[in-house]
């Protein structure tokens, strides 16, 4: 039986989603992120990821990226969370999702997307409903900068 299924999901009100079908511990890879594997030249040489759909692009060492923008890769539904309950896992050429901590039935299945804080983030607006939800897509790392932006232009509106 499959750890997952497909559903409607409740973060993308427009999109699908996965759904854990049973209790998950946390460290089990729970679907492979499979693409196809393209050069960094094919990447650079392609207009397919300036912006528009760089969510399914992985780097996977210095000359390889992963191209998860195909039909038959499930793993491109799961949803970004800032409280995600689970990551993407890289061992060679192979991405799995992994769950960091434990998923209970039922549970949508989210990952970090991981994107750099740049003049782009803007563009992909984050509706997770976490309570430490920064409203942007943003890896970790970089949602402090967004909160610090937030605060500074509350100060300057008042
Ligand atoms: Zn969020």
């Amino acid at each position: 039986m499959k750890l997952y299924k497909i559903k409607k999901s409740n973060i993308d009100r427009n999109g699908r989603g996965l759904y854990a079908t049973k209790n998950i511990k946390a460290g089990t890879k729970i679907i492979e992120y499979v693409g196809n594997i393209i050069t960094k030249k094919q990447t650079e040489n392609s207009d397919k990821f300036d912006n528009s759909k760089p969510i399914y692009l992985f780097n996977l060492n210095k000359r390889y990226d992963l191209d998860g923008d195909v039909s038959w890769n499930t793993a491109r539904l799961i949803n970004h969370s800032c409280s995600n309950n689970s990551e993407y896992d890289g061992t060679g050429l192979k991405i799995w999702v992994v769950s960091k901590k434990e998923i209970k039935k039922g549970e949508e299945i989210t990952c970090d997307y991981g994107f750099g804080y740049d003049s782009d983030y803007r563009q992909f607006p984050c509706k997770c409903k976490s309570t430490n939800c920064c409203g942007y897509i943003v890896r970790t790392e970089s949602r402090w900068r967004i909160n610090k932006k937030f605060k500074k232009n509350t100060r300057i509106s008042r």
